[in-house]
């Protein structure tokens, strides 16, 4: 069995031996103000990564699939209905979970490596006189494809169809690692868990909600009771949680905040731009093609790569573990076996990534594909070496 560090699979991602250092931690009284000295600037570090004055955050025992559960549970009543695209694996989960709670979803088919259909939810929004449409679906950063998605777009088009729809965000793979604007693209509720751009193992869901998504829970009916907000709340204001809180992982998400604010979220931004690019140059010189279909949608936290007809890409995530104790991502759903995936988030360097190319051409040099030695990791130092 290996162990070996650095990772490749979007997510979990490599964690800073600080951050585990801070999850394993004493007992502590979890109804005590010692635990408020976690919590709430837990609490505040979400709200200034999500780029936000004043929403309200959350962080539940979970991961980001019941972030999904507590922003639908929340504010929809069943029967109401949804728009949401089909882009990707996480984009198709999301609808099911919406069908599973008895939502009536409006699904925009959209061919996967392709960003949200932004001009299409306009067309449906415009149409939907009488404002049927209860919330807009949106996944930031489609980990199954390795496309971003243009939020702002999907704002753009509730603002021209005039629309009061709420703005549902997952971003999963994106938050803490690509750039997120809670207010200024006027998202109504934001996902995310802790193993991604956060760095911690698996176990918390950390959402946002704005002000009408808190309205919003006032009247919905659809049930929840370990995911409620506003029980969320009533225990926060006690410094507590409803039920036991993860304390350790709650240290950890402190420490891991105060890391990112430490290197600047900015910086945070730039360090997985410049990373994402070296990989994409590797991509090129090895003569293979992202799944994600144009430049304007590449993602910058993870590389969906597609292999030549014929071939099993996921052969190339099972040679890598096996031969050299390297983890990179499967293909999913409709991509699998077509593709295989590098991600690029969390804590990692330019000299981290190289490790991770190097290896991936032997694998694809061992499957026989037509890809020379050293030539993706030369191109990627290449321009790693001039900075940005
Ligand atoms: C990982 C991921 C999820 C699911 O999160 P879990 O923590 O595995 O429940 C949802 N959406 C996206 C975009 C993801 O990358």
């Amino acid at each position: 069995m290996s162990f070996q560090n650095p990772v490749f699979i979007p997510g979990p991602t490599n964690m800073p031996e600080a951050i585990r250092q801070a999850c394993y931690m004493p007992t502590i009284d979890h109804r005590s103000p010692l635990f408020g000295k976690i919590l709430h600037p837990v609490l505040d570090g979400v709200r200034k990564v999500l780029k936000s004055k004043d929403a309200h955050t959350f962080v539940f025992p979970s991961t980001g699939t019941g972030g999904w559960e507590t922003a639908l549970s929340n504010c929809l009543n069943a029967g109401d209905k949804v728009l949401a695209a089909r882009n990707g694996m996480f984009s198709h989960r999301w609808i099911d979970m919406c069908q599973r709670h008895g939502l009536d979803v409006q699904v925009v088919e959209t061919t996967w490596g392709h960003g949200l259909p932004a001009a299409e939810y306009e067309t449906i929004l415009k149409a939907d006189k009488n404002h049927d449409i209860k919330v807009v679906l949106a996944t930031h950063n489609e980990t199954a494809t390795g496309v971003k998605s243009d939020i702002a777009a999907v704002r753009r088009a509730l603002g021209a169809a005039n629309h009061p729809a709420m703005l549902f965000v997952d971003g999963v793979s994106s938050i803490g690692s690509m750039d997120f604007r809670m207010d200024e693209w006027g998202v109504d509720v934001a996902v995310t868990g802790s193993q991604k751009g956060f760095m911690l193992p698996a176990g918390l869901a950390i959402v946002g909600f704005s002000d009408k998504a808190m309205a919003a829970t006032e009247t919905a009916t659809l049930p929840r009771t370990f995911f409620d907000v506003k029980d969320m709340q009533k225990g926060y204001d006690n410094n507590a949680f409803p039920y036991t809180p993860p304390v350790g992982l709650m240290n950890g998400l402190k420490l891991a905040l105060e890391m990112i604010e430490d290197e600047g979220l900015e910086n945070v931004f730039a360090r997985h731009t410049r990373i994402a690019t070296g990989v994409r140059h590797a991509v090129n010189a090895w003569g293979l093609e992202l799944c994600a279909a144009s430049p304007d949608v590449y993602s910058d936290t993870v590389s969906a790569i597609k292999t030549p007809d014929g071939f099993n890409a996921t052969d190339i995530v099972t040679v890598a573990a096996e031969k050299y104790g390297m983890a990179f991502g499967v293909g999913l759903g409709e991509v699998a076996g077509k593709v295989f995936r590098i991600g690029h988030l969390g804590s990692l360097t330019d000299a981290m990534m190289l490790s991770g190319l190097g290896v991936a051409e032997m694998v694809m040099v061992d499957l026989g594909l037509d890809v020379k030695l050293g030539s993706g990791v030369a191109a990627a130092q290449e321009f790693y070496r001039h900075g940005s």
